[in-house]
């Protein structure tokens, strides 16, 4: 007999639950992957997410050739192409991973219908892109949790599947047409400095990271200009590297540092769980807050500022090069960052959204959405009028200003915090500095905000 594994953000072959068992219930597997002009139209298509996602496939499919096997890629509509795999190679059974989007049920519904009508079978294995499926714990009366404290004391219980070797041989049909898989040489657009992605690489990223860096998580992960978090985000989101298997090999480990950690991958699935229930928070309010975001001319030009990293607010603009050049973000400056544009600015959250999803290597429909509408009030932040001070974080985050010295470099000679505040600086001292002078003043711009949301 012959199955289809149909992959999707789950781009690895350990711990690979419908890999495993096409393996272990079929003659021969069909590895495919389809490059679904659909996917870039429901917002994939960025070069830095395409570029990774070049290096994952070349990885997965020489995983697959020194297992005996090989990745068969199709490019068309994702239904039609598995549909037309399973014919040529009479396959029963397609075995994919529950997607939790809007766009990835959808695509599961025509998929099953389709393989029914053909009398072909699709199997559907959860827990694979997400540690605790959304739906599997609810608060009473509701179909998800809007508070993340309870949900993470109720996910902390569930018990975790032990995580799944990868197979030793996989057994592929002979003579299947494979369309060339994209390569990241052919990308246009890319930031100079994003990750090589692919499931070795993430593998030995997160080998490194609990052996070695994970007992300092708990007290550095704020630290700016120490960029000492996992950097795993893009490798789980393309499902380089497994979350299940990264919880189990945290908690085998223990200690603050894990636990801290685990938290961050329970924040994960939580927004997963709100997206799951409430598809429509990837673009409208989750909590309508009767915001009238400032729109026009002026707000354009600020945003245009916001977006290059020119705000005169150094910590803000260090974090929004570092996106430009990285395709990623330390997690202190997506908050901060965040917050001056929503909050300070008073911009519209969707609009610093699209920005980070243009250029974010792990850029997550879930993830990126709901943690901005998070941070703008809108979202599950419980405390949604909180407003970060660029310059507080600054000094408290990149309290001797390397951080801020390392991505802009205009202002690489002011020596310790004082790079966090160059304005202060008067006449010939601060014509040295090719910088420009703050774009809003910061208690204008929390009275605005004050006042639009209604509080005083
Ligand atoms: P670590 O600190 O090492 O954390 C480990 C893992 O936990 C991360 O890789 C990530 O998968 C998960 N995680 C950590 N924090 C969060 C969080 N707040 N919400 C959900 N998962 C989290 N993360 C994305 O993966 N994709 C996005 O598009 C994204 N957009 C964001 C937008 C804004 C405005 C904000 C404030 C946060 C966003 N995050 C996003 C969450 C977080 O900033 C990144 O996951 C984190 O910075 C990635 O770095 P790391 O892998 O070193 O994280």
């Amino acid at each position: 007999s012959v199955a289809v594994v149909l992959f999707t953000a789950d781009l690895r072959l350990h711990d690979h639950p419908p890999l495993h068992a096409a393996v272990a219930s079929a003659d021969e597997v069909v590895p495919l992957f389809v490059r679904d002009p659909a996917v870039d139209r429901a917002g994939f298509a960025a070069p830095n997410r395409l570029a990774f996602l070049a290096d994952c496939l070349t990885d997965l499919d020489a995983g697959l050739r020194e297992r005996g096997g090989r990745l068969v890629v199709r490019h068309g509509d994702t239904v039609t192409e598995v549909c037309a795999v399973a014919r040529e190679t009479g396959a029963g059974e397609v075995h994919v991973a529950a997607g939790h989007s809007a766009f990835a049920r959808a695509r599961e519904d025509r998929l099953r219908r389709a393989l029914a009508a053909d009398g072909r079978q699709l199997r559907v294995h959860d827990a694979v892109t997400s540690v605790v499926p959304p739906g599997d714990v609810t608060p009473q009366g509701s179909d998800h949790f809007a508070v993340f404290t309870p949900y993470h004391r109720r996910w902390s219980g569930v018990p975790l599947r032990a995580p799944l070797p990868a197979p030793r041989t996989v057994r592929v049909p002979p003579g299947l047409r494979s369309d060339e898989p994209p390569a990241r040489a052919s990308v246009a657009g890319v930031s100079p400095a994003v990750a090589t992605g692919g499931e070795r690489e993430g593998r030995g990223r997160l080998r490194a990271w609990i052996s070695q860096d994970l007992d300092a998580y708990e007290d550095r992960h704020d630290d700016l200009a120490g960029d000492a978090t996992s950097r795993l985000s893009p490798y789980l989101h393309f499902g380089a590297v497994s979350a299940t298997e990264a919880v189990h090999l945290a908690r085998t480990r223990g200690g603050p540092g894990a636990d801290a950690f685990v938290r961050q991958l329970c924040w994960r699935d939580f927004h997963q769980q709100v997206l799951a229930a409430r598809p429509r928070a990837a673009v409208e309010d989750y909590r309508p807050r009767n915001d009238r975001w400032r729109r026009g001319a002026e707000a354009e030009e600020d945003l245009r500022a916001w977006c290059e990293g020119r705000t005169g607010y150094p910590v803000v603009d260090a974090a929004l090069r570092q996106l430009a050049h990285e395709g990623w973000m330390h997690n202190r400056g997506r908050l901060l960052t965040a917050s001056f544009l929503s909050k300070t600015l008073y911009l519209d959250w969707r609009e610093g959204a699209r920005h980070f999803s243009g250029l974010l290597v792990d850029g997550d429909v879930a993830n990126n959405q709901l943690n901005w509408q998070w941070v703008a009030g809108t979202g599950t932040d419980s405390r949604p009028h909180r407003v970060l001070n660029p310059v507080l974080q600054g000094r408290r985050y990149d309290p001797d200003g390397a951080y801020v010295r390392r991505w802009v470099p205009e202002l690489a000679a002011l020596p310790g915090a004082s790079v966090h505040e160059p304005w202060k600086l008067k006449g010939a001292d601060r014509a040295a500095y090719d910088y420009p002078d703050p774009m809003v003043d910061l208690s204008e711009g929390l009275a605005r905000f004050r006042r639009a949301r209604g509080r005083n």
